[in-house]
Formats: structure tokens, sequence, C-alpha cells
């Protein structure tokens, strides 16, 4: 079974002009990520179709949809009616992650989430949505998401590395804030987690990081192929989650439009994982994490 456990769905509304729609919206920072006016994006779109058929061309069975980090509730709502549409017509390839905004009506927007079918909570953005060091939306919504047993992904931000424009800090303190005040929280930390796992040598630091998981999504962009064989020495392979970022075209010089098989072959011929090291990655390790089989 391959999960690619990190995918983003856009209502095609929003692809024909991305900026415009953000004005209207007041999403000022999404806008400055998928469709910047000084640089070429590495943005691409998908619709349900077209995505499938990456899937196929990939052999990933299933896909989670994760919504995005908006800066209003409102966007986050509208994001998930839409999601919902795209995992009703094909419940058994996708998995919804919802777009949630942790403020006072967080546990609504959870409890509406879960009415349409969502598992999990994501990609949410501490930067981008008022992380304040473990506030009391933030803490609420962890507290509801172990009872229903739904992981949280967040995105992590390179805790060094080159500026690149439209990129907010998510400083690695906050997920170890976020992780000490629900242990049993399972928290998905997007792009191997911008360099949280080295502090896991730290023993006591690894026991608060128990229920932490890493996902690879657009780490070509970022690093070489040898990250996978460090990031299992680091962390072990159970913490590690096949995500592409998809529709990112994470090999820009390659991919004109988004692709699935691409990262899939590159992992598989360039890791130097091992086949059950593969197995893990790409699907075991979150079914388990989510109870699947
Ligand atoms: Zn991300």
């Amino acid at each position: 079974m391959i999960i690619d456990c990190h995918t983003h769905a856009y209502p095609s509304e929003l692809v024909t002009d991305p900026r415009a729609w953000a004005r209207v919206h007041g999403e000022s920072h999404w806008s400055e990520l998928v469709s910047p006016p000084d640089r070429p994006s590495i943005q691409g779109w998908s619709d349900l179709d077209s995505m499938l058929l990456s899937m196929d061309a990939a052999c990933v069975d299933q896909a989670v949809l994760l919504g995005w980090y908006w800066e209003h509730e409102s966007t986050c709502r509208w994001h998930n009616e839409a999601m919902a549409k795209w995992m009703q017509a094909a419940p058994k390839r996708l998995i919804g992650f919802a777009a949630i905004y942790p403020n006072e009506n967080v546990i609504d927007q959870l409890e509406a989430a879960k009415s349409m079918g969502f598992r999990g909570v994501g990609e949410l953005h501490m930067g981008v949505q008022d992380f304040d060091g473990g506030g009391p939306y933030w803490q609420a919504m962890a507290r509801w998401c172990v009872e229903n047993n739904w992981p949280i992904n967040c995105h992590a931000t390179e805790a060094a590395g080159h500026d690149h424009p439209g990129s907010i800090p998510t400083p690695l303190q906050n997920f170890v804030r976020f992780a000490g005040t629900e242990p049993d929280l399972k928290l998905i930390l997007a792009h191997w987690g911008g360099g949280l796992a080295f502090f896991e040598q730290n023993p006591n630091l690894r026991k608060t990081l128990k229920n932490v998981y890493y996902d690879c999504a657009a780490s070509p962009l970022l690093h070489n192929m040898g990250i996978f064989k460090q990031m299992v020495e680091l962390v072990g392979i159970d913490k590690l989650l096949f995500g592409s970022d998809y529709p990112l075209r994470i090999f820009p010089r390659l991919e004109k439009s988004p692709e699935m098989m691409r990262y899939f072959r590159t992992i598989r011929e360039e890791s130097a994982l091992s086949e059950s090291e593969l197995c893990n990655l790409f699907g075991d390790n979150f079914a388990r994490m989510m109870s699947l089989h």
C-alpha cells in the first residue's frame, strides 16, 4: 500500500487568477508563495482527474489531501467544502486533512470537518496562524485531535537556509512546546521538520517528541537525496512518512506539469533505503499511525 501523505487540492476558481482571488479573500501570504510577482512560480495545479492519473502512474494507492494554512477561518471552511467534494468522488483514494484556523471557533471547525469525512488536520503554519507558544486555541485543538485520533500536519520552515521570499519562520522550540503540551498528539512535521530531527539526539527531547513524525514533502527543492538515510539514522525509519507536496513542481527544471512518479522513482533509486525501509516510508508507517488496517 503506497500512501502519499502530503498533497494539496485547490478549487478551480482560485487557480484561474491566484493573485486576484487572494486580494479579495485577504490571503496574501498564499499568493506570495504560489504566484510571486517577481520570479517564476513552481506551483503546479491539478484537478481531481489529473491527480488520480498522477497517482495511478506512480502506483500511489491513497493520497492525503491537505488543506492550507489560510489566514482566515472563512477560507478554511470554504476550502474544506471544496476538498470534501473530491473526497466524495474518490473515497477509496483520498484521505482528507482539514484546513483549520485555531481561534475561538476551533472546536466547531473540527466537528464540522469530522462530519464532512475529514480524518486529520493540516497543513497548519505556526508562524502564519498565530501560534503563541501553546495558546488556548491550539491546545484545545490538540486535545480534540488526541481524543479523535487525528494527526496534525504542520509546515516546518528550514531553521537555517537560503532566504526565500514569502518564507515565514517556524521556530523549532514551538514544535517542542506544542508536542510537550499534548504528548499523545500525533504531530507530523512537514519538510523533514525543518531540522528538529537533529535535536532528537537529546534523550529527554526524544521522549517529548515520541509521537512526532517527519514527512519528506518537497525535499528535492531543499536537500540532496542523502537526507533520507541521515533521517533514518537520526530518528529511525518508523517516524518517517512519504509525502510529495503535489502539485508543487518539486523538480522544477524537469517537470513542466506536476507529477508524482518522478519523486517516487528518485526515492527508490537514490535514497539508499532498504526494501523494508521503503515499505515503511511509502505507506506502512502512515497506515499504522492512522490505524488504517
Ligand atoms: Zn509546507
